[in-house]
């Protein structure tokens, strides 16, 4: 039996989680559940699923949860209850599934304790992706991708030597503006971006994938999980999602993974790895797959593809606030105070006005996160002013 407490498990990839778990994990116990406020999915999971315990963000749904659950189990409260349940002692494995800076402190805490981490929270290696892969590797902790490229990565990788990759390529399926018309971009609603057209996702990653931040996210990722230089990591748009990333090695061999887009798979193979258990979930229609289309991303109408990898380059805090500066910018798009093409605005002015430094601790990636939010909501406030 191994214990799996899930970080965010009325998300997207929680629910995902909780599903493959009952239908595929019969040796799989669930330690705390998590949400940042949604009191009523949480309890209808902790009736379905019966986890030892559960922890909520929100004071005030914390206070809601009480009332309307009869749950027996520990009931933890604020960002430090999402810590002490990430850092549960008869916990084996942490889905880190919390969407973005929130899933820092989380994931860092379950390392700490020592629990292997399931890592879909992209933004904790992009914020403090130095000091997350160092403790990591001291306390001698595995961090399982599951994020599709990554673990379409960890897949190829199987039986090679490291020294052997040239380079990797990941896939973007490009979101739903890959053809739009330039000049059309900056009056794109929400609700258009929120439409994607291969995969079913949280808000905020959609939004990330209608911009390619989340790809240059990914890229960021995939420089830290598999040490990878910046010069070695490629993107290309893959419009059908079914090859997840590829490894081209030094012999001119290409090894990739392909798949339907669902995200149960890569979430599964985390949780079998490295071995691999049968699933019912669906298979590809060789016969109706008539292309895989690939081509290179256009910079010019995806700039946050370029001020990711750009940060990259740059290094020390530079992802961390572009990273805050997303943050604020997507959640200004979504409730419609800015456009769509002043998100990487947004970002770029904040960076112009901060200081890049050393990743360090996390209380000093705290208060940088905090004062890169604060930069940013101005800059939201002079773009959002009618001239
Ligand atoms: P989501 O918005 O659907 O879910 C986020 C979860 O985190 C929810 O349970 C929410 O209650 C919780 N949460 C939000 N803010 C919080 C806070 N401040 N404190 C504590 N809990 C908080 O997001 P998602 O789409 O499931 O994505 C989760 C992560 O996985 C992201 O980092 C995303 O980039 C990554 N990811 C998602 C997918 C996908 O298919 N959804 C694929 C690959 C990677
Ligand atoms: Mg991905």
């Amino acid at each position: 039996m191994k214990t799996l407490t899930i970080l965010g498990s009325t998300g997207s990839i929680g629910q995902q989680a909780l599903e493959v778990v009952e239908h595929y994990h019969r040796d799989v116990r669930l330690g705390f559940l998590t949400t940042n406020s949604n009191v009523e999915l949480l309890c209808a999971q902790v009736e379905r699923y019966q986890p030892y315990g559960v922890a909520i963000r929100s004071e005030e749904a914390y206070h809601r949860f009480r009332q309307l659950s009869s749950f027996r189990g520990p009931i933890l409260c604020g960002s430090e209850g999402i810590c002490q349940a990430a850092a549960w002692s008869s916990c084996d494995i942490v889905l880190s599934a919390l969407v973005g800076f929130a899933g820092v402190a989380p994931t860092l805490a379950a390392i700490e304790a020592g629990k292997t981490i399931a890592l879909a929270n992209k933004e904790t290696l992009v914020v403090a992706g130095k000091l997350i892969t160092t403790t990591a590797r001291q306390r001698n902790v595995p961090i399982l991708a599951v994020d599709s490229e990554h673990s379409a990565i960890v897949q190829c990788l199987i039986g090679e030597q490291p020294e052997a990759i040239e380079r990797i390529v990941l896939t973007a399926s490009g979101g739903p503006f890959r053809k739009l018309p330039l000049d059309a971009l900056d009056r794109v609603t929400p609700e258009q971006a929120l439409q994607h057209p291969t995969w079913s996702m949280g808000a905020k990653i959609t939004i990330d994938s209608a911009t390619l931040m989340n790809k240059g996210f990914e890229v960021i990722e995939a420089h830290w999980l598999f040490g990878l230089q910046p010069d070695q990591i490629e993107v290309l748009i893959h419009p059908q999602s079914i090859v997840h990333s590829l490894v081209e090695f030094c012999d001119g061999s290409v090894k990739a993974q392909l798949g339907v887009p669902d995200m149960r798979l890569p979430i599964h193979y985390a949780l079998t790895y490295p071995r691999r258990l049968p699933t019912q979930l669906p298979r590809i229609a060789w016969a109706d797959l008539h292309v895989l289309e690939f081509e290179q991303p256009d910079v010019a109408r995806f700039p946050c593809l370029r001020i990711a990898l750009e940060a990259l380059r740059a290094g020390g805090t530079a992802p961390a606030v572009v990273n805050a500066a997303n943050e604020v910018a997507v959640e200004a798009f979504l409730t419609k105070q800015i456009t769509f093409t002043d998100i990487p605005r947004v970002i770029e002015r904040t960076l112009d006005a901060m200081l890049v430094d050393e990743q360090t601790s996390l209380p000093a990636l705290i208060e940088l996160d905090r004062q890169a939010r604060l930069r940013a909501r101005d800059v939201v406030s002079q773009l959002s002013r009618p001239l």
